[in-house]
């Protein structure tokens, strides 16, 4: 058994947070363990619940066609949330349910190994980029310990908003650039506030 479905099951026992009682699934999240690119969003929605599986409602709908556009398919990145029970009714995550999740992330990350991070929305944003504004950031990489950061708008708030729409469909087209020239991406200073993962 690999390491990250060891890990998925510690995943489905946890009960640090109230939502843990009300999930159907954790949704640990998917994809190819060796994946280069990972990308994070925000919470399981009421489709992912029902399945266990990250990104299969509208918002996955539209992620696999914006994959599509740059030649992937999902089983060739790695998919996964900031938390990974479902927000009763949808609502946005608490900073206590972030803070208690955090730690399945960070093992996610370590296993996979990624050369490129991207994070979906501000919340998946705001774990890498702290005090940054996604309309200022989204489409622009930094590089930390020759990992890419990389912010996009989430598919969900871009789906029905056409500006949104074309920044995200244009940020995505950048992915193959950025990782096939990551050498050329200058190394920011390792200040602890700046990308390795932040507590919010
Ligand atoms: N939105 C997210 O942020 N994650 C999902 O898995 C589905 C919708």
């Amino acid at each position: 058994m690999s390491a990250l479905t060891e890990l998925y099951k510690e995943i489905a026992l946890c009960q640090q947070c109230e939502i843990a009682n009300s999930r159907t699934n954790v949704v640990p999240g998917e994809g190819a363990e060796d994946a280069d690119i990972l990308f994070i969003g925000e919470a399981p929605g009421w489709h992912e619940d029902q399945q266990g599986r990250p990104f299969v409602g509208p918002a996955g709908k539209f992620l696999d066609e914006l994959l599509a556009s740059i030649n992937l398919k999902r089983e060739q990145v790695y998919i996964a949330n900031v938390i990974k029970c479902r927000p009763t009714g949808n609502r946005d995550p608490l900073p206590v349910e972030i803070r208690n999740c955090r730690k399945w992330l960070e093992r996610q990350i370590e296993l996979i190994s990624p050369k490129m991070v991207v994070t979906l929305g501000r919340y998946s944003m705001a774990m890498f980029f702290p005090g940054k504004s996604i309309s200022k950031i989204h489409g622009t990489a930094q590089k930390q310990d020759n990992v890419i950061y990389y912010a996009m708008y989430h598919p969900a708030a871009a789906l029905h908003q056409q500006s949104l729409r074309q920044a995200i469909e244009t940020d995505m087209l950048k992915i193959p650039t950025l990782l096939a020239q990551a050498k050329n991406i200058t190394e920011i200073e390792p200040e602890p506030q700046q990308l390795k993962m932040f507590e919010v």
